[in-house]
């Protein structure tokens, strides 16, 4: 994971344009990916793809010709969507286009355009202070054009129709944690989601934020009710403990697949609610179409200091966040995979539970009392009305324990899958 964010790092991404592309190319050499191209002036929703951006140069030049600020060393420094602007003026006219972080001197911020025609440069407030008055040149060699706007999909068909989504956004330029983290985690769920069966159907979007959410909405209305989980993944990869936004619904399976798991993982994490801001759960659970779809982070977009600076870069996304991402996720993975409703076949009084043998033969480590207890809850509570989480979450036992004894309790016979 960290290898592939490094590899995505260095490129100037943006909503469309060339960077998207090869970000969408590099994912898909890790995964099968099919890439869609949605023309510029396209109507989607009550919305219409924007020109095409792409960028090869800009900076601001001073009297001696020194590049004062220069987008090839870091591709924050350019207002993303800036239109092209080649011009000489005063450092006074200058300003009016510059963008710092005051209470950040040394960092740069990460300032977007991308449906109000303009430009501007973003630098380190420090910097900002150096630069002596005089003319300067300002250069951005930039295109807006008819193009496309481009993502990314990946479908990893199960034995059953219904879905899984995991969406991220894949429109930020050089920043780590936000943005390429997901990403990376994505790529690596999907990665191992193909090394095993699997009876969802999971479905796995690289977009860019917002406009690509509402265009792959646009263009899939008639099946969006195949989904029955989704999670928006964001900021997975720095040291923060996990925060977990609720789906609109607010106890979807999904949101209560992820409680769960946080629950009994023992890692510092929060439940927050839904709010009507934020990444492209915004999209997916407006009202029209509410879809079961929250969102998965560690540290919350906008209230840490790296956010949206530079700071945001390789040292900010550590290993073991991003194992932890993952594994946490692995796991929400198993409860809805595992997830079930099943009915008690011998519901009159208790079965003889040490006749069947169901007391032995427990895995090594296994607390057994636990165990035991789990068998008692899984026969007490399947009439047909509670799903295996419910029992979970009933019996405060992790989701394994209840699946591993109705898995033992259908073998002896005890126990019979509905639903
Ligand atoms: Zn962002």
């Amino acid at each position: 994971m960290q290898r592939l964010i490094a590899e995505l790092y260095p490129t100037c991404r943006s909503i469309t344009g060339n960077g998207l592309r090869s970000t969408l190319r590099t994912i898909g050499d890790q995964i099968p990916l099919t890439i869609s191209e949605v023309p510029t002036g396209t109507q989607v929703l009550d919305w219409t793809i924007p020109r095409e951006w792409n960028i090869s140069d800009a900076y601001v030049k001073d009297a001696s010709g020194e590049r004062v600020i220069d987008f090839r060393r870091h591709n924050l420094h350019v207002v993303n969507y800036s239109t092209p602007v080649s011009a000489k003026m005063p450092l006074n006219e200058l300003k009016r286009h510059l963008h710092t972080l005051p209470d950040r001197p040394d960092l740069i911020p990460y300032r977007t355009s991308y449906y109000k025609e303009t430009w501007g440069f973003c630098l380190a407030h420090n910097e900002l202070l150096k630069l002596p008055e005089g003319d300067y040149d300002v250069c951005i060699d930039s295109t807006l054009t008819a193009g496309a706007l481009t993502y990314g999909e990946c479908v990893l068909p199960g034995e059953i129709d219904d879905e899984v989504l995991v969406s991220c956004h894949v429109c930020h330029p050089s920043m780590a944690d936000d943005n390429l983290s997901g990403i990376a985690v994505a790529v690596e769920l999907a990665r191992r989601l193909r090394t095993q069966p699997h009876r969802l159907t999971w479905r796995f979007l690289f977009i860019p934020g917002t406009i690509g959410s509402i265009a792959w909405l646009a263009r899939n209305a008639d099946r969006l009710n195949r989904i029955k989980h989704g999670l928006v993944l964001s900021c997975v990869g720095d040291p923060g403990g996990f925060t977990y936004k609720r789906s609109r619904r607010g106890a979807a399976s999904i949101d209560r697949a992820v409680e769960h798991v946080l629950l009994h993982s023992g890692s510092s994490h929060r439940v927050i609610d839904f709010f009507p801001y934020g990444y492209d759960e915004r999209q997916y659970c407006a009202p029209g179409f509410d879809l079961p779809v929250g969102c998965f982070m560690r540290s919350q977009h906008g209230t840490f200091p790296e956010y949206h600076t530079s700071a945001d870069n390789l040292t900010f996304v550590t290993a073991d966040s991003l194992e932890q991402s993952f594994e946490t996720l692995w796991s929400v993975g198993q409860v809805i995979e595992r997830d079930r409703v099943c009915v008690n076949l011998s519901p009159k009084g208790e079965p003889q539970l040490g006749r069947r043998g169901l007391y032995e033969g427990l895995a090594a480590g296994t607390d057994s009392r636990q165990y035991e207890m789990a068998l008692l809850w899984v026969l007490n509570q399947s009439d047909g009305s509670h799903s295996l989480l419910s029992i979970a979450e009933r019996a405060r036992m992790p989701f394994n324990v209840i699946v591993r004894a109705a898995d033992a309790l259908t073998v002896a016979g005890l126990l019979k899958t509905t639903l």
